[in-house]
């Protein structure tokens, strides 16, 4: 068994900690002046193409992070938050953490913890409105993102409101829309492949509310709405018209802004004291993390966790048939150059390129950015980089990971309810699997990240021993989503849909608009929106 050795941290008096200092450096090392948390969320991306981390990773002791199970998540949340040094009065923090989870989430836990026996927990990381685990980033980040523009407005460093673009093959369009709907300072568009989504994930989108937000079919695949998102980033005389005519300036609030990450490092923290409050854990005991991974976002968070001072020990990165991190972990050679792109049953990890992993290795290199600029480089040259032998070390010493196949996925959901009488979604069913595979003696966290309900039809084909990829039988590829859902909660047992999906049948439908997926339609489409909001 290993020990996890962190140095606590202790103010001079022992007693609440104040407010912690803290600025943001880049990964690359291009950016002169550290800046602000408010200015890390705003601008997303680092000057020079970096990704922001703060210069100090704050530690609490065990005693710390054992209390925060006495506090509501929210205010766990805030504590991790201040822990961090964040440049908003506490007050704005406290608020927008009751406001972020509070009854936007259908348990007061926010993200209970299900333990299918004593040494396997799982991390429930989708309570929240849109039913996936990008809420638990995604109802927080639009808060501190309006607050902070708020504040910097106000401090003189802002002079416009923004409009949040967003190309998505699902998931990630339907939360931000959620997270960013009637915020101030703030409105979002949002862009799906039109019929290239799930009917689900299209009725979630397309029955949105809000006076702010707007959703637009594209002709074409996901690949074009992200060619045509980019190349409207891309448009300089564009952003300048948007500026001049609307006051507005586009930006993305993608994965890879701090502001989406810090709320991720909260649930392992809080996590870790839950379990140990309720019995499951010793204060102390090593925990392993599995974590289904796509842009490594998630399972970076619980390497920060690690580093604050959570007694983590192994955290295993689970991937689908896109196995780039899982060879990379293993090999220590990062590769795309090769490399064909795999539909699965778990699509929010059909990835190549997972921007996040750059933080992790600025962290193992002992933050070298020099390094990380070449591998960079190298990876955009040549589709491939290879670590140094002590960062592949390092990597060896926190990370294992396995890959699990889209038969062996579904395979995992039928295994899973048949033993524990629990129903897992194709994402967490990898992590199982690749938990199993990977697992020694220590306990194990699953980071459960979607509710089966979002991918009723390879559930659907699980429990009926189907090939991943079959088609339906007819009768019920015939169903609506909401249809096909109830048919496997009867057949599964598990009546437990959430009411955001099990309703959906029954809202109105707001956006039919559907674009071509130019430079040019997407802008025009972008002014007309911007423009009926003006009128309002
Ligand atoms: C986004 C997502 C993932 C991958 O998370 P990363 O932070 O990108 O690694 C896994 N499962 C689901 C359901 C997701 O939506």
């Amino acid at each position: 068994m290993r020990t996890v050795n962190n140095p606590p941290f202790r103010n001079a008096e022992g007693g609440a900690k104040p407010m912690q200092e803290n600025r943001y450096i880049d990964t690359r090392g291009c950016v002169d002046q550290p800046v602000e948390f408010t200015e890390a969320v705003i601008n997303g991306l680092a000057d020079g193409g970096g990704l922001y981390v703060p210069q100090h990773i704050p530690e609490l002791t065990l005693d710390e992070i054992c209390e925060l199970a006495q506090l509501p998540y929210a205010q766990r949340a805030a504590r991790i938050y201040k822990a961090f040094g964040v440049d908003l009065p506490a007050q704005v923090i406290d608020e927008l953490m009751a406001q972020a989870y509070g009854d936007n989430f259908d348990d007061e836990r926010i993200c209970p913890i299900t333990s299918l026996d004593a040494d396997t927990h799982v991390l429930e990381l989708w309570h929240g409105p849109t039913s996936a685990f990008k809420d638990m980033a995604l109802q927080c980040l639009p808060r501190f993102f309006s607050a902070s523009a708020a504040q910097l407005r106000e401090q003189g460093k802002l002079d416009h409101d923004f409009l949040i673009l967003v190309a998505t093959s699902g998931d990630t369009g339907k939360a931000a829309l959620e997270g960013f709907r009637d915020l101030p300072h703030v409105s979002i568009s949002v862009m799906y492949p039109d019929g290239g989504v799930s009917d689900i994930q299209y009725r979630q989108m397309a029955t949105q509310r809000g006076s702010n937000v707007n959703v637009w079919g594209v002709r074409g695949n996901f690949d074009d709405c992200q060619t045509g998102a980019k190349n409207v980033f891309g448009d300089a005389a564009f952003a300048e018209k948007l500026l001049s005519e609307h006051g507005v300036s586009l930006s993305s609030a993608n994965s890879i802004n701090w502001g989406r990450l810090l709320p991720q490092v909260v649930y392992y923290v809080s996590a870790y004291s839950q379990l140990v409050a309720d019995g499951k854990l010793t204060a102390g005991a090593p925990l392993d993390v599995c974590v289904p991974t796509g842009n490594f976002g998630n399972i970076l968070a619980a390497y920060y966790a690690k580093r604050m001072g959570v007694p983590i020990d192994m955290l295993y990165c689970a991937s689908n048939e896109n196995r780039v991190l899982t060879d990379f972990i293993n090999t220590g050679t990062y590769d795309v150059s090769d490399r064909p792109f795999v539909l699965t049953p778990s699509p929010s990890m059909d990835i190549l390129v997972s921007s996040n992993l750059e933080r992790q290795l600025f962290e193992l290199t002992g933050r070298n950015p020099e390094a990380i600029a070449d591998w960079m480089a190298d990876l955009k040259q040549q589709r491939c980089f290879r670590v140094d032998e002590d960062t592949f070390k390092a990597v060896r010493e926190h990370f294992a990971a396995d890959s699990v196949d889209n038969a062996e996925c579904l395979r995992t959901i039928k295994e899973v309810l048949d033993k524990h009488d629990y129903l897992l979604d194709p994402h967490t069913a990898v992590a199982y699997r690749a938990a199993q595979n990977l697992r020694g003696e220590n306990p194990v966290l699953i980071a459960s990240t979607a509710h089966w309900a979002k991918f009723g039809n390879n559930v659907y084909r699980a429990l009926h021993d189907m090939q991943p990829g079959q088609p339906l039988p007819e009768n019920v590829a015939a169903l609506s989503g909401c249809g096909l859902n109830d048919l496997v909660a009867d057949e599964s047992g598990h009546h437990d849909v959430p009411r955001g999906l099990a309703e959906l049948d029954g809202l109105p439908i707001k956006f039919t608009e559907v674009i071509d997926g130019t430079t040019e339609d997407i802008e025009s489409a972008t002014e007309r929106f911007l423009a009926a909001l003006d009128n309002e």
